[in-house]
């Protein structure tokens, strides 16, 4: 059997103390295999973000480990953590974050040099995962002369740039239109397949959650499957 892109094991998180302690977590189990893309659909305050975050190993948990592929993260440094950030998982937010002076290649080539990539090979990567997105005519342009739907695309390409292991979502069409929310998540689902990605994406969109491998929510701190 494949090794789970994410594992999460008993994983309980906490914030406040007294009585203004709130458990957001309570035990959190869940396994993320490549090539799934499961959807996380919760209501406001359910803990969606502190699972990504956690997941995404941009906060602790108090208790539990968090596995990405093989490598079990909780007792390791930050600087360790940093780096498989950075290599293994891949990050898009609502807003696309880009960096409005630099060209969308260079938004793409970016995160790939500071990983170590030679400017070549980060260039040609760029290209190639671009024009996959249908952004070959749109290399040199800049965020702010692109449509909503091409700077998020710019954002995929940017979150998968350096061949993550798991891409971690929150809401990504949620500020596009309708029928562009559509496209841009057309093109994701179709690069998840294609590069045996997993993906965990938080929506509020069921339509979107139902074209998805799995769903999943938050319940009493708890993950349990969706139908
Ligand atoms: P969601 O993303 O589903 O809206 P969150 O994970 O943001 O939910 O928050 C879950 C609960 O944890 C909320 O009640 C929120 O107020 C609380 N919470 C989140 N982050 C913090 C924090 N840093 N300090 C205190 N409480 C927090």
């Amino acid at each position: 059997m494949t090794v789970p892109a994410l594992q999460l094991a008993n994983v309980c998180r906490a914030y406040g103390v007294g009585e203004t302690r709130v458990e957001v977590l309570k035990g959190v189990d869940l396994e993320i295999r490549p090539g799934e893309m499961v959807a996380l659909v919760a209501p406001s305050g359910a803990g969606k973000s502190t699972l990504l975050h956690i997941a995404g190993l941009l906060e602790h948990c108090d208790s539990g480990e968090v596995f990405i592929g093989e490598t079990a993260t909780t007792g390791l440094d930050d600087g360790a953590r940093t780096r498989i950030r950075r290599n293994e998982l891949g990050f898009i937010y609502q807003f696309h974050h880009l960096l409005p002076e630099f060209s969308a290649l260079e938004n793409v080539v970016m995160p790939q040099r500071i990983a170590g990539l030679a400017i070549g090979e980060a260039e040609k990567r760029g290209r190639e995962i671009l024009t996959f997105l249908g952004l070959s005519h749109r290399l040199d342009h800049r965020p702010g002369e692109l449509s909503g739907g091409e700077q998020q695309r710019v954002a995929i390409a940017r979150a998968v740039a350096n061949t993550p292991r798991l891409l971690l979502a929150d809401e990504p069409t949620g500020n596009l239109d309708p029928e562009t929310g559509d496209h841009v998540f057309a093109t994701l689902s179709a690069l998840v397949k294609q590069s045996g990605l997993a993906a965990l994406m938080a929506t509020h969109n069921l339509e979107l959650a139902q074209r998805m491998d799995r769903r999943i929510t938050l319940k009493g701190g708890q993950v349990v499957d969706l139908p």
